[in-house]
């Protein structure tokens, strides 16, 4: 027995697909985000499921984990959603990984490695609307698309573009966002510009694909957005106790006395801290559950160790099961609350605890 461990639930992880799948609409094909290790729930098992429910490609960061992918025996359409570098065109003109380009160098790199191997790579372009992250600006994307042109080996299929912030879908910079992205539009078979809460508020329709990422994994980009609800979380993290001890009042409980009983306390310590992907911005913040209730994390958070107040909780005990992540009776932390606690949003936590932690893949 693991003394902490990820549990995967696979079926919630079906159903935030079809959940996406329905919103996005029937002309609008998937792309699944599987990028970081799949948020933290590990690339494989879940690109397989995602194949399995139809995913039409799957959007990655690193051409590495496109040749993982194919180790894995899965043909689907992989594409890199963030450019390559060039000495990476060799390994994606091997595994067949259509990529989104934004400079020269990456398209005749690629153009070059396809040649060699007589193939020609599907490319999408990718164009900046405002996000100020990656991308030809659309008033210099005729001028790319000419200089692609003479380009043999590379067959250009779409473009693509990210939302600065589609949980703020009434914002004139979304607008704005959506209405460059409408005009610089090819209408090729791989347009797409909608990642999760794009499709969430319905901003995404009309393009041939769209690229979810956190909501497949249960969460939106902000809890409160519509739809957020449809969503079942996917990930869940379990430990036990190794410690349970009685405090009087007064006492201090771990690193900086940054916690100090007001009364007689009954104290259980976990073998989880942030080495585990447990934040230590969750001193004094977090919340777990023992025995079904809802029970608060107490001083600091150590590298491998938490304590939790369990005073008035009759028999806990060494053993017992602690749930810091899901839900056990009818208590639930979910990703979403545990992150703000933290500071942060429910995709670094998963990347987090996913990055420190085994995974069990539960049917
Ligand atoms: C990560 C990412 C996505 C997915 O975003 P979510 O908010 O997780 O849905 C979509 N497109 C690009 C380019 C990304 O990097």
């Amino acid at each position: 027995m693991e003394r902490k461990h990820l549990e995967i639930d696979l079926n919630a992880l079906r159903h935030n697909y079809r959940v996406m799948a329905d919103l996005a609409g029937p002309e609008t094909k998937i792309i699944s985000v599987v990028k970081a290790d799949a948020y933290g729930h590990g690339l494989i098992p879940v690109s397989r499921t995602l194949v399995d429910c139809g995913a039409h490609a799957l959007g990655i960061f690193r051409p590495n984990d496109a040749i993982a992918i194919r180790q894995a025996g899965l043909d689907v359409p992989i594409i890199a959603l963030s450019g390559i570098f060039p000495w990476e065109a060799q390994a994606a003109a091997e595994h067949n990984l259509s990529v989104v380009i934004y400079t020269m160098d990456m398209a005749q790199s690629l153009s070059q490695a396809n040649r060699e191997m007589g193939k020609v790579g599907d490319v999408l372009i990718k164009v900046d609307t405002g996000m100020g992250r990656l991308g030809v600006f659309p008033r210099d994307l005729p001028a790319f698309l000419d200089a692609l042109a003479p380009l043999k080996g590379i067959r250009v299929t779409g473009i693509a573009s990210h939302l600065a912030a589609s949980e703020l879908p009434e914002d004139p910079h979304t607008a704005g966002q959506v209405e460059a992205f409408a005009q610089s539009s090819l209408s090729m078979i791989h347009d797409n510009l909608g990642n999760s809460g794009a499709i969430l508020e319905g901003l995404a329709k009309g393009y041939p694909m769209a690229r979810p990422g956190i909501a497949l994994y249960g969460s939106a980009p902000d809890p409160n957005m519509k739809g957020a609800a449809l969503l079942k979380p996917v990930m869940a993290f379990k430990t036990r106790i190794i410690f349970v001890k009685d405090l009087p009042a007064g006492s201090p409980v771990s690193y900086g006395m940054t916690y100090v009983t007001p009364g007689p306390s009954r104290i259980a310590t976990i073998p989880v801290g942030y080495a585990d992907g447990y934040f230590r911005r969750l001193s004094n913040k977090g919340v777990a559950i023992v025995h079904g209730k809802r029970v608060p994390v107490v001083g600091t958070v150590c590298m491998n160790l938490t304590m939790l107040d369990v005073t008035g909780l009759e028999g806990v005990e060494s053993g017992d099961e602690v749930v810091l992540l899901g839900n056990q009776g009818d208590q639930r932390v979910t990703g979403d609350e545990l992150a703000a606690s933290a500071g942060t949003i429910s995709y670094e936590l998963y990347c987090s605890l996913g990055r420190a932690n085994p995974r069990h893949y539960m049917e």
